[in-house]
């Protein structure tokens, strides 16, 4: 325990955490930041970013990250690699808790803990990761111009992610689980009327197939009502079942929506508890994007800066 109280504890270090910093820092709060399990956030799984403004020639995810953090650094920003485990936002200064016992006090808290992609943890498609097996079309699609893809998933990101990927790809093939989709019927409608598009229902990935080397050139899937199976070729294999967001931690603190991310105010980063502010994908399931979640994080860092100018805690 420390007599500290800092001015605004950020926690998360993807495009959103760090931004926040580099605002709140030019405007000397003095921000700290708890960058958890995930440093940089999801960038580090993405192959070359080209739609990062600022870089004709794109870049690599991790060497972006690597210069957003050097930029916050610059500032002063002070990084801490351990993970919050707890926090108490009812007592003022509010309070945190770090994985190794250390109690850190604040006036305001940036909440940029992004979400997560589910993927279906099986050994062929983590070894494929990166290699033919995204869970970004907006990212990746590029990769696979006039190429065969299939995307896995049944919900509106899946078809949002075939409608986009139907644009480059010569074919793209849906494998879902079930009989019918759990997506939005206009959603669904646009898919199955596609003529780019088919869809294999009541299937399942056994194997994402192919090599490192030579990225992946296939799924073998299985029809769960007939028990057959089939090779599906490919290059590209998308995995859109679902995100989670980032919020045990702040379950029944914070307000959080039936999707399990963190409520903010109209046109604000500001969540149910005064002087707590979440940005990035923890509170955004409509854009997540690295550029949006930046965005979001510099308005964090707006909004806290203004929120202490008029409480006046400092
Ligand atoms: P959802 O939870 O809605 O859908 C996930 C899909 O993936 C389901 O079809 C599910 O199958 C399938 N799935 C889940 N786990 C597995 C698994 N292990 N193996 C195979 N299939 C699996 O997530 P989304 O990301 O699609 O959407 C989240 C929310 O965001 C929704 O409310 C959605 O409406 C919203 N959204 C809205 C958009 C828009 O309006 N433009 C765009 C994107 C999202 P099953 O159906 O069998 O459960």
């Amino acid at each position: 325990m420390t007599d500290t109280v800092h001015k605004v504890l950020i926690i998360g270090s993807g495009p959103a955490g760090l931004t926040a910093a580099i605002y709140t820092a030019r405007a000397l709060l003095d921000p700290i930041i708890v960058e958890g399990t995930e440093p940089g956030g999801q960038l580090l799984n993405t192959m070359d970013v080209e739609n990062y403004p600022g870089f004709p020639d794109g870049v690599k995810g991790t060497e972006l990250m690597e210069s957003i953090r050097r930029q916050a650094q610059r500032f002063g920003v002070e990084i801490f690699s351990k993970t919050v485990e707890n926090v108490d936002f009812l007592e003022r200064p509010l309070r945190i808790w770090t994985s190794d016992n250390h109690l850190y006090r604040c006036h305001a808290v940036i909440i940029a803990t992004g979400s997560s992609h589910k993927w279906l943890w099986i050994d062929s498609e983590q070894k494929l990761k990166g290699r033919g097996v995204s869970a970004c079309a907006t990212c990746d699609g590029y990769f696979f111009r006039d190429k065969r893809i299939a995307v896995v998933g049944g919900g509106d990101t899946a078809m949002e992610e075939a409608l986009f990927l139907a644009r480059l790809a010569s074919k793209v093939t849906i494998i879902h689980r079930r009989s019918q989709f759990r997506a939005s019927k206009i959603m669904s409608d646009r898919v199955l009327k596609h003529a780019k598009i088919e869809v294999k229902w009541n299937s399942v990935v056994n194997e994402v197939l192919g090599e490192i080397e030579t990225g992946v050139s296939g799924v073998n899937i299985k029809n769960v009502a007939e028990g057959s199976e089939e090779v599906i070729l490919c290059s590209g294999l998308f995995i859109a079942i679902g995100r989670n967001p980032n919020t045990a931690i702040f379950e029944r603190i914070l307000d959080i929506d039936k999707n399990g991310y963190l409520v903010t105010k109209p046109g604000s980063t500001a969540t149910s508890i005064e002087g707590v502010f979440a940005c990035g994908e923890v509170q955004d399931k409509n854009y997540r994007q690295a550029i949006t979640s930046a965005g979001s994080g510099a308005m964090a860092a707006i909004d806290v800066e203004r929120w202490l100018a008029v409480t006046e805690v400092i």
